[in-house]
């Protein structure tokens, strides 16, 4: 039931019934005293911005969240962007603010929260290999470039994408004066070996698809995350182990992704760690 006079927020995707960002961002709301209800939106395919529309139309509705497919589309519905959506030209949130829609895209920060203070580790200096050029590679693309790696490389299935992907990076870049000249693309079959850390932002987990690379992308050591989370990445998680490599899940990304678009909604921060356990708990995950 929704409490009368409660600001009203959703995730908005296809499919988004597995999503957690309800419980989420509901955690966050009793520990911060917000009085909020956040829901979920399912969207038809061919029906994003209608969808979202109509739900911002009620009464109380003040924005949503976006999971995939619809990053790219979520950028269009926006009239004012943050910087880093600017650079993805992918939204993750919308706020519905009276003077024209705002559009965010907080998961390039949730990653490189997770990564370098949940995991420690540090970026800068590394050789990194990002595996995919859709909404999620988008929006963390400019962060991790933004945390000083050494090398970034870009690499996806369909390997156009991934230089449409650079190309456009590097052009919007270029115009809010931040270079990236350690950025490359690649195909999966000739990315390059013994990454630092390499990051798993294909929907192959979630398709239960064999990991898309060749396991001498790892270092040993090396970090090997998995935007997916729960016994979908575990084939990801075992590929890393069985490579010396050290595999962690997306859930840390997830709760400080939510965490920081909280923050964009309510203009409060809230705390992480204990949202993590609750939900590794509530999913009956280990940490990796
Ligand atoms: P998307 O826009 O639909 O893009 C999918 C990407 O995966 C494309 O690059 C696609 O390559 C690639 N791909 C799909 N199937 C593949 C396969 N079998 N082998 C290799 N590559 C494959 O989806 P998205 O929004 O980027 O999301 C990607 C994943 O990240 C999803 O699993 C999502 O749940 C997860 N995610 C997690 C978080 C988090 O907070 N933990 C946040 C965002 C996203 P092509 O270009 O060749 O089609």
């Amino acid at each position: 039931m929704i409490a009368s006079g409660a600001d009203r927020y959703v995730v908005a995707g296809h499919p988004v019934e597995h999503s957690q960002s309800p419980f989420i961002h509901t955690a966050f709301a009793e520990q911060t005293g917000q009085l909020l209800d956040y829901g979920r939106l399912p969207c038809p395919p061919d029906a994003f911005a209608t969808t979202v529309q109509r739900f911002a139309a009620g009464a109380d509705a003040r924005g949503c969240n976006i999971t995939l497919p619809f990053k790219f589309e979520a950028f269009g519905l926006a009239r004012h962007h943050s910087r880093r959506a600017l650079l993805a030209r992918a939204c993750n949130l919308l706020r519905f603010d009276a003077d024209g829609w705002f559009g965010d895209n907080t998961d390039g920060a949730g990653l490189v929260h997770d990564i370098e203070l949940n995991a420690g580790i540090e970026l800068a200096g590394c050789r990194v290999l990002l595996l995919g050029a859709g909404g999620a590679a988008a929006g963390v693309l400019g962060p991790l470039l933004a945390a000083r790696p050494a090398q970034l490389v870009v690499a996806n299935r369909t390997s156009q994408r991934a230089v449409q992907l650079v190309d456009a990076y590097r052009a919007a870049a270029g115009s809010a004066g931040a270079p990236a000249p350690q950025l490359a693309s690649a195909t999966l079959d000739d990315c390059g070996s013994a990454f630092d850390v390499v990051i798993n932002a294909t929907a192959s987990s979630l398709q239960q698809a064999a990991v898309p690379v060749a396991g001498s992308v790892l270092k040993p050591g090396a970090l090997a995350l998995d935007l997916m989370y729960g016994a979908p990445a575990q084939p990801f998680l075992d590929w890393a182990r069985a490579h010396g490599a050290v595999g962690r899940d997306g859930l840390g990304m997830l709760v400080e992704q939510a965490a920081a678009a909280f923050l964009v909604f309510r203009g409060v921060r809230p705390e992480t760690a204990t949202v993590l356990t609750a939900l590794r708990r509530r999913l009956a995950v280990q940490q990796p």
